[in-house]
This record gives structure tokens, C-alpha cells and sequence, in this order.
């Protein structure tokens, strides 16, 4: 007797754990009759996503039929129904497949096509062939007997390369990590500090295996983590023990990456790391150039010239200028004007003077007093009415751009060795560098955020066998860039050297190739380790001993960043209070402007325009901080200009230039959010409803235009707006006019769209606000999910531990958008920054949007030893798929991805987001930020994403019930 006991047991765990999800003995009606389904149960993934749905796929005659809903909706296609004559239309991009229940024939774009079986009704959910339907939408469906699987994948899905696999190795004195993906795209790694840890991004990449985290906490690894950072960017992060020497190579289908002990003299047999910087001094390069520095009180020219030695200077009158004479200084015989327009200089000229050395001249506004300091081997001109104004003391507390000279200056030196080539970078930061590998222009990319490096950009040409020229520049007052472009598919180790970063660039070796005789590779040859296998080389061999598959498209293009051009020629003007910006863009056609938000800035679009070298221009002004300039696309120019609020603007062009004028606003007390989906106006201190639960509105409106023109008008002691007209252009909005009649004492605010929209208009009790929304309502086919991250601005809620609840609730809404998102469907945030919205403006948006769900997201607090997740709901008897359902599965979801206490779901009569929404809501409080473990994961990337997958989860579970 105890013996069968012990069989059923096993019997059942079986069935359980390796066959599905299911429950034994699946009833399923179809046909008139039900039965007990006795089929298998295959896993369903699509795009190499496990699908869990109330119905498995069902074999009938060996076809497996799907819900088509839940399936085919996932893959981006579109689904309709048509009850009255059962028939359901399934389409992705052009093709379209009709089917009739229970009929062999099908139309397949409009073709008669006949299948071996019909789709069919089972337990009330319509159910096709799921190899048929997927075929003729160009989709691909696999089938494993075996492992008892059943995928489908779009043509969208394919396209992007997949992680499918990262293993960690242990050898000796070193580890690996091998990240085995299908093809390589570009990738980036990136160092970062506090905590040590090394970041790879592949971009164009999924990971295709659900892979749990590695825990190692050996030496140098604490363990392995990878997530789908964004839609089309795989990550993989390793967190590190110390500073570990990493290296990376590339071999067919797997990126390796070593940690070992950074390597001393004594036990160097790494190339490069012995005396990386052996023969190597820093380059003396003595070309002049400048920076300019404004302080309230006075300027500084800082002169970048590395020997400045002998220098002579003195001031001359009409026009006031200060002329300063190097004799070691290197510059151009053409003279180079750079304008300032500050309030003491005019512009700073330099070239070179003959016989020898160079000549700069400070033009002042007027008779200033100077003086010129040596201040760390840097030569410093500082310009002010009176020289008692200036602080000598640049290192302290003066600006960013101080902080920036006493950086390390960058500068790049090139040698080859016997079997590789050394690239040092010399800077004395190399903080929070990173390094891409792009593959299509066949170039390693090193950003350098802290190093200062020429504002004209060195080459190095090189024409060796692997680099064909190393390129370096300063990308902005703070920040470098070095590129370099290869030759022949190459491998690197990075070594981080005292005061400089050394790239050892190591030819790959090709298979064929080592079989050749090709004398440079010799080295490379030595043991050839088989493909796929993880096992790195010893550490005794010199190069890595890799095979790798030439690339087809390593071919250099002549694309890519604009590295041998010059800036295009942009001035500036700031005068009586009005910024003028010319951009020197001869015989352009056209050119686009419009406002951005967050951070506010105004955008100009220059089609069919080459924008040159990036460049940034600071601005001293009311209006603007700074204009920007860079390609944008191949063939679009763009110029970005920082604002300060949102000024007025207005643009035109002649052949020779388009001029962007900027000026302080005669509106006020109104503000623009377009940052994220969200697009709304605030009326600062404007008063233009009461009440939350009903309404009463102070304002009339009407809409024109085809619902594109809608203007709201209420008497103008309400809110103190100004007049005039808000120039806007994005994808949204064209404009918005305020305006005021006197005589009557209203105030009209007019928008103008460029597609029809619906507003919300409510006054934020707490601030005295008004915002203005502006939402499209979801077609009933659309399934619209509102993703309310709880509180925000200046209602934090529950604060411990230095952690706001309004960031994390944030923090994990936002990976949940983009985790649904990922999944096609249609999302929607009530805040996407750290503002303030108000609680009934949260739920009527969601109700004016005609949301099929709504999820709002917070953490709990009370007393420290309280822990784990509930999901509150409002309580209702409405039949069907309800908030209760709904918090049913959340919780569920939650506590099972999470392991956190099963605290169940709360009736709570009385929460506004849930009271007053009217499509089935939740609130989901993840964890306790009052308990000291629960606060310490919900601190952890791991454990929010791990909370929006579950989210996300439940999301699509509610959303298959629901229909
Ligand atoms: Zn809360």
C-alpha cells in the first residue's frame, strides 16, 4: 500500500513540473460534445517568450490549434471577429488570412487556400491552426516533439540577434564569461564605479533565453545578471569584486570576457600589460588653442598651449585688445576668429606670427584690466573691470568649466609591436570610460566622459595592417572621443594603465587563414580552440587563440561620425534681451522648428544639409544657455537650443542663413510637457475647476476645426496668463494663443493640434494648478493599459532610508511600460518625471481614455517588522472579469515572481485611483520600504524589474481574460 502511495506521488509531481501548467484531465467543448482533452500539451513560446494561457494549444488531427486572440494580438497582428458570420480575419503587415469556424477554406489575401483543419470554437475562446495562420503571415513556426514545444515567431523578431546562452568558467587564476549570441551587432562596454561593475550592451539583440541570474562571488565576480534593457538592447551586467584587468575578445557566436588579477611587472605575459606604456611618452604637442570662462565679475582666457615659456604681453587701445605672444605655440597662418559676445569680450583671435611661435588677441569691450597666471602648467588670461574683482583661485568653487581644466587633458600615442599595436591614451581620468565595437564601420569607440581633449580634432595615421588612422577629439567642454578605425577584423584588451588607458589591438585569427602561411600571424596560430566551446586560451599564450568568421559587412564606410569636418559656422547675439542665432547654411530648401520639453530646448531640423563636426556653444543670456549642433540622420543637419524656461521664438531664412530669434515670453505662468507620452500644459497658480469627485468648471469651451481647434475661456482674474502665442510644432501640438479681452475681462487660451484631441481639464487642490491634458481616446479594439506610478513631485510619499517611494513606484512603472511595450500593447503613464498629479486627474484620464486596465504602483510602509506584497482593489459584484479578478492575478503574479510574503489582496473602499476608475484597478504594493531586507531588494534593479516582469505577466494574463 505504501508503495503505490509513493507511485501516485511521483506521478503526479511528473505531471506537474515537466509536462504543463494544466491541471490533468483539460475538459475542452467543442463541436456539440466535451470531452476530456488526451492530447499532449505543448509549451507555446512566442518570440521565444513562454505563453501561458487559460487555453494550451490543442491537437486535433496533429494540428495544434491556438486562441487566436492571445496569440497572433501578440505578434503584432491584428485580429477581428465577426460573430455574425463566424468568420475571423487575421492580418500582419500586408497579408491578411480569413477563416471560417469549422470550414476547411480559407482566404488567404483574398486566395482560396484549403487547410487540413478548420479553425474551431473550444471552450467559448476561437481557436486556428496555429502552423496555417502563422505561414501565410510570413511568420515562422517551429515544432520539438522532444522538449514538447511549440514556437512562433515575426519576421520582426528574427531580425534581431539573440543571446542564447551565458556561462561562466573558472580556470586558474582567471574567469571568463562567455556570452554565446547567434551574430554580433555593436556592442558597448562600459566600466562603472560604486558599485564595480562591468556593463556589455548589445544593441539589435534579445535575449532569447530566460536566464536566471549567475551567482559566482568568486574573487573578482559577485555574479552575472542580463536583462532586456531596452526594446532592441540586450544587457549583460557583471558585478564586480575590485577593479579586475578585463579583456575582451570576440570569437564566432560568443563574446568572452576575461577577469583576472590586474597584472604587475613581475607576472606580466599579457601583451601590453608589462610596462604597457614602455617607449611611450606623452606626445608633446604645442598647438594653441583657448577656453573661455565667464564669472559674474570677470573672464578668463585660458590659453591650452603645453609650453608657454617666453611669452610676452601687452594691451593696445582702438579697438581695446590684449595681445598675447607665444614663441613655442604652434597655429595655423590663418587667422582664427572664435566670437564671443560676452559682456567684457568680443571675440579671441589667434594664428601664427612670424618668424616664430603664435599670437592671441583678447578684443575687449572697452579699457579692462588683465592679468595673466600660470595656474598649474596651464597659462590663464583674466580679463575684469578692475582687477580686484577677479578670484585667482580657479580650482575653487568657481565653475564646472574650472573643475573641467584641472581634468587631464587628452592626448593619444600609437605604436606597433611585433604581434599587435598599442593605442595609449593619455589622460590622467579615465573615469567611467566606455568602449563600443561597431562592427558595420568596423571601429572601437572609446568615450572618455572626463577627459579634456583638442577642441580641433587629431588624426594619427597609421596604415598599418589592422588600424587605418586613430582619430581624437573633445566632444564637448568635458568630454572626449577617440576612434578607431580598423582595417581587418581585430580583437582588444583593454589595459588601465596609471594615467592612461592602453588599447592593445590584436588581429583576429581566421581559421583559413592560420593555415596560410602568413608570416605577422604566426603568433596567433598556436592551438586554434574549437568554436562554441567556452574554454578561454591559457594565460601563457600571447594572443588569443580564437577562430572567428570573417564579417561580410566589415567593409569601412565612409559614413559614421563626421571626424575630419569642421564644425558648421553658427553666431550668436544677445542683445536688449533678444538672442539672435545665425546658422550659415547656404541653399537649403527647407528647415523644421519645434519645441521640446524635459529638458526644454528648440529644435531645428535642416534637411539635405551636412551639420559637420558636433559642436557646443555656450551662451551667456537670459533667454538660452547653450546651441548645440550635429548630424542628426545622413541627410539632416540639426541644431539644438537650450532654453532657460520656454522663451518665445521665431525663425526665417535668406539663401545664405536661417536666423532663429529668442525673447523673453509675454505669456507667463504656463508650461509645456511633451517629454513622454503625456503631453499637458500647467497654468501656474490658475484656478480653473473645484472638486474631485464632481466637478465644477469655471470655464466654457468649444472646439472647431475639426476637433484640431479648441479654445477654453473663463474670466481673467482665474489665472494670470499674459498674452501671446506658445510656437510648439512637434508631432502634437502647431501652437497655443492666449489672449484677453478686456472689455468682457476674459481670457481665451486657443490650441491648435495637428491631429484631433480630447482634454482634461482639472485644478490641482493641493498646488493651486491647473493642468491641461490632452488624450486620445483608446478604440474599443485597442487594449489601452494606464500605469499609474503612485504619488511624485511634491508628495513623495513613504520616505526610509534616504529611498523616496515616489522613485521607485516610478522607477519600476517605467520597466513595466516598456516591458509591455515590448509586448504590442498600448500603454500609458500618468506621470513619466518626478511631478506632482493629482489623484481624481489620474483616474479620469484613465476613464477618458477608455483604458481596459488600470495599475498603480506603490510601496508600503509601517512598523519595521511588517514585509511582503498586497494588492488592494475596490470591491464590486459586477459579474466577469473585475478589480477582484484582477488583484487576484497581480498578487499572485507578484508573490510568485518576488518570494515576498503573501500578504493577499485588501478591500479598500476608499482609495480615489481605485474608487473612481471604471475599468477594473488595482493597487499593487510591492514591498515594505519600512522592513530593512525588503528595503535592501527593492533598492536593487533586480528585484523592481523582477516586480515589473510580474506586472507585466499579470498584465497579460488579465488582458486574455478580459477580451
Ligand atoms: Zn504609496
Amino acid at each position: 500500500m505504501k508503495k503505490l502511495f509513493c507511485v501516485c506521488l511521483t506521478l503526479i509531481v511528473f505531471t506537474i513540473t515537466c509536462i504543463t501548467t494544466y491541471a490533468q484531465g483539460l475538459m475542452i467543448t467543442y463541436d456539440g460534445t466535451t470531452k476530456e482533452y488526451k492530447g499532449n500539451i505543448y509549451k507555446l513560446y512566442v518570440n521565444d517568450e513562454l505563453v501561458i494561457s487559460d487555453m494550451p494549444p490543442i491537437i486535433i488531427d496533429g494540428r495544434s490549434l491556438v486562441p487566436v486572440r492571445a496569440i497572433f494580438e501578440q505578434l503584432g497582428a491584428e485580429v477581428e471577429w465577426d460573430s455574425k458570420n463566424k468568420k475571423v480575419s487575421v492580418s500582419y503587415e500586408s497579408d491578411e488570412v480569413v477563416l471560417t469556424i469549422n470550414d476547411k477554406n480559407a482566404l488567404v489575401n483574398g486566395k482560396k487556400v484549403e487547410m487540413e483543419v478548420p479553425a474551431k470554437i473550444i471552450n467559448d475562446r476561437t481557436m486556428v491552426p496555429l502552423r496555417f495562420v502563422g505561414e501565410q503571415l510570413n511568420m515562422e513556426v517551429g515544432w520539438n516533439a522532444e522538449k514538447g514545444e511549440i514556437s512562433i515567431s515575426n519576421k520582426e523578431y528574427l531580425q534581431y540577434a539573440k543571446i542564447n546562452d551565458i556561462k561562466y568558467i573558472k580556470e586558474k587564476d582567471r574567469q571568463s564569461i562567455a556570452i554565446n549570441v547567434d551574430k554580433f551587432q555593436d556592442y558597448k562596454i562600459l566600466r562603472l564605479p560604486s558599485p564595480d561593475r562591468i556593463v556589455v550592451d548589445f544593441t539589435n539583440t534579445k535575449l532569447s533565453v530566460k536566464q536566471d541570474n549567475i551567482k559566482v562571488n568568486e574573487e573578482f565576480l559577485k555574479s552575472i545578471r542580463c536583462s532586456q534593457f531596452e526594446n532592441n538592447t540586450a544587457r549583460v551586467i557583471l558585478d564586480l569584486e575590485g577593479q579586475p584587468q578585463y579583456r575582451v575578445t570576440e570569437t564566432k557566436g560568443q563574446l568572452l570576457v576575461n577577469l583576472e588579477k590586474k597584472t604587475t611587472n613581475a607576472d606580466a605575459d599579457i601583451i601590453g600589460v608589462n610596462n604597457p606604456l614602455d617607449g611611450f611618452s606623452r606626445p608633446v604637442d604645442n598647438q594653441l588653442d583657448f577656453k573661455h570662462i565667464a564669472q559674474s565679475t570677470y573672464e578668463a582666457v585660458v590659453i591650452d598651449v603645453k609650453d608657454y615659456k617666453g611669452y610676452e604681453t601687452f594691451k593696445l587701445p582702438d579697438p581695446y585688445r590684449i595681445v598675447i605672444d607665444i614663441p613655442e605655440a604652434i597655429a595655423s597662418n590663418e587667422m582664427k576668429t572664435v566670437n564671443i559676445d560676452s559682456t567684457l569680450i568680443k571675440s579671441v583671435r589667434y594664428a601664427a606670427k612670424e618668424p616664430k611661435g603664435a599670437r592671441l588677441v583678447i578684443d575687449t569691450k572697452g579699457d579692462l584690466e588683465y592679468r595673466l597666471v600660470e595656474n598649474d602648467g596651464i597659462l590663464v588670461a583674466y580679463v575684469a573691470k578692475s582687477i580686484d574683482l577677479i578670484s585667482f583661485t580657479p580650482s575653487r568653487g568657481i565653475s564646472d568649466r574650472d573643475e573641467a581644466l584641472e581634468r587631464g587633458s587628452l592626448s593619444v600615442s600609437y605604436k606597433a609591436q611585433e604581434d599587435h599595436e598599442i593605442v595609449a591614451l593619455f589622460t590622467s581620468d579615465y573615469s567611467d570610460y566606455s568602449i563600443e565595437k561597431l562592427l558595420s564601420e568596423n571601429k572601437i569607440v572609446v568615450n572618455l566622459p572626463n577627459a579634456l581633449g583638442p577642441s580641433k580634432e587629431q588624426s594619427i595615421d597609421v596604415k598599418s595592417s589592422h588600424i587605418e588612422s586613430i582619430k581624437y577629439s573633445a566632444v564637448n567642454r568635458s568630454s572626449s572621443k577617440v576612434v578607431i578605425q580598423l582595417k581587418a577584423q581585430c580583437q582588444y584588451v583593454v589595459v588601465e594603465g596609471e594615467k592612461a588607458l592602453v588599447i592593445n589591438v590584436i588581429p583576429s585569427v581566421d581559421e583559413d587563414i592560420s593555415q596560410t602561411d602568413e608570416g605577422e600571424n604566426s603568433a596567433g596560430k598556436a592551438t586554434p580552440t574549437p568554436v562554441k566551446t567556452a574554454t578561454p586560451e591559457p594565460s601563457k599564450t600571447v594572443v588569443p587563440t580564437v577562430t572567428v568568421t570573417p564579417n561580410p559587412t566589415v567593409v569601412p564606410t565612409s559614413t559614421g561620425i563626421n571626424s575630419d569636418k569642421e564644425p558648421i559656422k553658427i553666431d550668436h547675439a544677445f542683445i536688449d534681451g533678444v538672442d539672435s542665432i545665425t546658422i550659415w547654411a547656404e541653399d537649403v530648401d527647407d528647415f523644421n522648428v519645434w519645441r521640446l520639453t524635459g529638458p526644454d530646448r528648440i529644435v531645428i531640423d535642416i534637411p539635405n544639409f551636412d551639420a559637420g563636426r558636433e559642436q557646443k556653444i555656450s551662451v551667456d543670456s537670459s533667454n538660452i544657455s547653450s546651441i548645440r549642433s550635429a548630424q542628426f540622420e545622413e541627410t539632416v543637419g540639426r541644431v539644438v537650443v537650450d532654453t532657460i524656461g520656454q522663451p518665445q521664438f521665431e525663425s526665417r531664412k535668406t539663401d545664405k542663413y536661417i536666423t532663429l530669434i529668442v525673447r523673453q515670453p509675454t505669456y507667463k505662468n504656463i508650461q509645456y510637457s511633451n517629454s513622454g507620452s503625456r503631453v499637458y500644459f500647467t497654468l501656474k497658480g490658475a484656478k480653473l475647476t473645484e472638486g474631485g469627485q464632481s466637478i465644477t468648471r469655471f470655464y466654457t469651451d468649444k472646439y472647431e476645426f475639426d476637433g484640431r481647434r479648441y479654445s477654453i475661456t473663463f474670466p481673467s482674474e482665474l489665472a494670470d496668463l499674459g498674452v501671446g502665442t506658445i510656437n510648439i510644432n512637434d508631432s502634437k501640438v502647431i501652437d497655443v494663443k492666449i489672449t484677453k479681452d478686456d472689455e468682457s475681462n476674459q481670457t481665451t487660451i486657443t490650441f491648435t493640434t495637428k491631429e484631433p484631441f480630447n482634454y482634461e481639464i482639472i485644478t490641482r487642490a493641493s498646488e493651486n494648478d491647473t493642468t491641461i491634458t490632452l488624450y486620445k481616446e483608446a478604440s474599443r479594439k485597442d487594449r489601452l493599459v494606464v500605469i499609474d506610478p503612485g504619488h511624485g513631485g511634491s508628495e513623495p510619499g513613504a520616505t526610509y532610508g534616504g529611498v523616496y517611494e515616489k522613485d521607485l513606484n516610478l522607477d519600476i512603472a517605467k520597466r513595466l511600460n516598456a516591458l509591455l511595450k515590448s509586448h504590442n500593447i498600448k500603454t500609458y503613464m500618468t506621470r513619466e518625471d518626478d511631478v506632482y498629479v493629482g489623484l481624481y486627474e489620474r483616474a479620469y484620464i484613465a476613464n477618458n481614455m477608455n483604458a481596459t486596465l488600470f495599475v498603480s504602483i506603490h510601496n508600503n510602509a509601517y512598523y519595521s517588522q511588517y514585509s511582503g506584497t498586497e494588492t488592494l482593489y475596490y470591491p464590486s459584484n459586477s459579474p466577469g472579469f473585475n478589480s477582484k479578478r484582477f488583484a487576484q492575478i497581480v498578487q499572485e503574479e507578484l508573490v510568485k515572481a518576488l518570494g515576498t510574503k503573501n500578504r493577499g489582496i485588501v478591500e479598500r473602499p476608499n482609495l480615489v485611483v481605485l474608487k473612481a476608475t471604471k475599468m477594473p484597478a488595482v493597487l499593487a504594493e510591492v514591498g515594505f520600504m519600512t522592513n530593512e531586507a525588503e528595503l535592501a531588494k527593492l533598492k536593487t534593479e533586480e528585484f523592481r524589474q523582477k516586480a515589473a516582469q510580474a506586472l507585466c505577466d499579470a498584465i497579460l494574463r488579465a488582458l486574455d481574460e478580459v477580451e
